[in-house]
């Protein structure tokens, strides 16, 4: 069932049954009252017709004509009779004629004593009103002249077929017009609610249209600034970002086979001059370490290249140590003694600090910055490494004096194959991949990488990530050292 049958059905449904209490209570009400109105008008009439009784101690009379009995305007429908106690009719309405059906009714009512005072009696579609006058102590039959009577019952009816007739039409009409006003609904409605949900449907389409990796077209969007129209834009903006991401991977890889194309290249160069002669074992020997150069160097770059395909979730994995960083930066710098450049490296920590985190990879970015200082810088100037707090921050940097990076050129380093024009200039061997890793696991470790350089003066990589609470770092405290 589409969304637009299943919106017009509830809302449909929803109407049936207002339009159906609605006419319902309008009929009873209405209903309600016709018949009070008829029933007040027979009670006066009855009211009327009794106040013509005599009741005396020992008989009671009723002539019609002593006490001129006149009902009211309109109430000349009504039927009524007056009957003594031994079933005789004393009197009766004009209209109450020998051919009426209404005669036979009246007699058979107005003889029994069945009915409660002024509780109107219904038979069919009369309704009728009966009231009993008796003397207290009737005299004896044989005393009582013909007018004398020791019981009268006085009976009033009108047929409610009229208004019953009425009823019916008005609840025929009643239910034609909700049946109208229903249909109208139920066409103005799914048409409004096809013309509202079209959107819906654009988008649809269009989202079906689109074939594997075409992440240059977008959804319709409506110009109806709602939900549909924010739906849309969201789903557009995801697009967005997918777009971004996928030309980022094109590039990527198109910069990846680029990068492997030229140390083959070497090789294959290489294979083919060794070749060219028969050469001494001497010979040989050299051009091997000279491949087996390149194909490390290979290795290396896939090994960068695994890493950055990777996703971060697979970073996050690596298990993670809960460290005071002074003590195990101090201590980890210590691989770096047998090296050319030792003596230069600096080691300054302004700070205490505690965290939990992977220290293998915290070593391989420290690797890589100190890689750089030392491949950027000449021999005999400083490279510091630095352990600081600075706005609720630890800052884990690298700086060194070297050939610097041009300010324009900044913003690009951490992406993946980048080089700037100075190390170009300066003809040092690299891949571009090495701060691109420093990134990833930057963000692996919860921080993220800042650097600030300039030609000539140098370069300063840093390691930025959110210090722990006092209270987190007595809790690592406790897991760190117990002794
Ligand atoms: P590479 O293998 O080229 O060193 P990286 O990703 O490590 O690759 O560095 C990317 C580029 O950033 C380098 O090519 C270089 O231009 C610049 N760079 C990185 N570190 C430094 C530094 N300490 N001093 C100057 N330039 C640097």
């Amino acid at each position: 069932m589409t969304l637009t049958r299943r919106v017009s059905a509830f809302f449909l449904a929803a109407l049936a049954v207002v339009l159906t209490t609605f006419s319902t209570l309008l009929y009873f009400g209405a209903r309600h009252y016709l018949l009070q109105q008829f029933d007040q008008q027979l009670h006066s009439a009855l009211q009327t017709l009794t106040a013509a009784v005599e009741v005396e101690s020992d008989d009671v009379k009723f002539d019609q004509h002593d006490h001129n009995v006149k009902l009211a305007a309109g109430e000349d429908e009504i039927h009524w009779t007056v009957v003594n106690e031994t079933g005789r009719l004393i009197a009766s309405s004009q209209n109450l004629v020998l051919s009426s059906p209404a005669r036979d009714l009246f007699l058979v009512i107005g003889k029994q004593h069945l009915l409660e005072p002024d509780e109107p009696h219904i038979r069919g579609d009369w309704r009728v009103l009966q009231r009993r006058l008796a003397a207290p102590e009737p005299k004896e039959e044989s005393l009582r002249t013909s007018m004398e009577h020791a019981t009268l019952l006085v009976t009033a009816g009108m047929s409610a077929a009229e208004t019953f007739a009425f009823l019916r039409r008005f609840a025929i009409l009643s239910a034609g017009i909700s049946v109208l006003v229903w249909s109208v609904a139920a066409a103005v409605g799914t048409w409004y609610c096809r013309k509202a949900l079209a959107p819906v449907s654009q988008m649809a389409n269009g989202a079906r249209s689109f074939h594997g990796a075409d992440f240059a077209r977008r959804l319709p969007v409506a110009l109806t600034n709602d939900e549909l129209a924010d739906l849309g834009a969201a789903f557009n903006g995801l697009l967005d970002q997918l777009q971004e991401a996928f030309e980022r991977q094109k590039r990527f890889a198109a910069d990846a086979a680029h990068q492997l194309r030229t140390p083959l290249t070497v090789l294959r160069g290489q294979i083919d001059v060794a070749l060219r002669r028969p050469r001494s074992s001497e010979e040989y020997r050299d051009t091997l370490n000279l491949l087996g150069e390149q194909a490390s160097e290979l290795s290396r770059m896939i090994e960068a290249l695994l890493f950055l395909a990777r996703s971060g979730s697979n970073s996050a994995m690596v298990t993670a140590d809960s460290v005071e960083l002074a003590g195990w930066l101090e201590q980890y710098l210590g691989k770096w003694n047998g090296h050319a450049r030792a003596a230069d490296l600096v080691f300054e920590c302004t700070t205490r600090e505690s965290a939990r985190l992977p220290v293998t990879l915290l070593g391989q970015l420290i690797d890589n910055l100190i890689d750089n200082a030392v491949k950027y810088s000449p021999m005999g100037s400083p490279i510091r490494v630095r352990l600081e707090r600075a706005d609720g921050n630890v800052v884990l940097s690298v700086a060194d004096e070297g050939i610097g990076i041009a300010a324009n050129e900044v913003p690009m380093v951490f992406e993946p194959f980048f080089r700037s024009s100075s190390a170009h200039a300066s003809n040092k061997a690299g891949t571009g991949l090495g701060l691109a890793i420093v990134a990833q696991i930057a963000q692996a470790l919860g921080g993220k990488m800042e650097c600030t350089s300039s030609i000539g003066a140098g370069s300063r990589f840093a390691f930025v990530r959110p210090a722990v609470t006092e209270v987190q770092s007595e809790l690592m405290a406790g897991a760190i050292d117990p002794s």
